[in-house]
């Protein structure tokens, strides 16, 4: 898939756009999610461009497992859900809506339902709010 440089998290990589940030390194970029599906839904961006997993380099794949292991265990200590999903979508008709690569980390907790994909916008200060949770969570590790 060909790579559309004005997509959104292209936008936020480049600081053309704003977001709540979690944690970046060289290769990845941790933000909340703006329409959590639960409270602590976070996304873990490459820096590559790259649209979908096909055209990710394994470094740039490798890259987002390690960063998605350590926000998992981040909001694992922080929020102690009783699970964490991490899930990653290719294509329209897998889900995606943003083509840049991106995986999504969401807590969940038994017996609760996650909310639609990318729906409802939430609260800019429960997202901040939740976002230091993490972020104390991301520092003690
Ligand atoms: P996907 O459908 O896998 O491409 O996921 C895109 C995700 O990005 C959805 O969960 C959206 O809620 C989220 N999203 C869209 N725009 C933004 C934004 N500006 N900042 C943070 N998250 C966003």
């Amino acid at each position: 898939m060909s790579y559309d440089t004005d997509n959104i998290f292209a936008k936020i990589l480049r600081g053309d756009a704003s977001s709540i940030k979690l944690y970046e390194d060289e290769n990845t970029y941790v933000m909340m999610d703006i329409m959590p599906q639960y409270v602590g839904h976070t996304l873990v961006l490459t820096r590559e461009p790259a649209a979908t997993l096909f055209e990710l380099s394994p470094e740039g794949a490798a890259a987002c497992i390690r960063t998605a292991q350590k926000v998992a265990a981040a909001i694992d200590e922080a929020l102690k859900p009783d699970g964490v999903v991490i899930s990653q979508f290719n294509r329209a008709a897998a889900g995606q809506t943003v083509d840049h690569v991106h995986f999504h980390v969401i807590p969940r907790y038994q017996g609760q339902a996650m909310k639609p994909h990318g729906r409802e916008m939430a609260d800019r200060a429960e997202l901040e709010t939740t976002a230091e949770k993490i972020r104390a969570a991301l520092a003690r590790q």
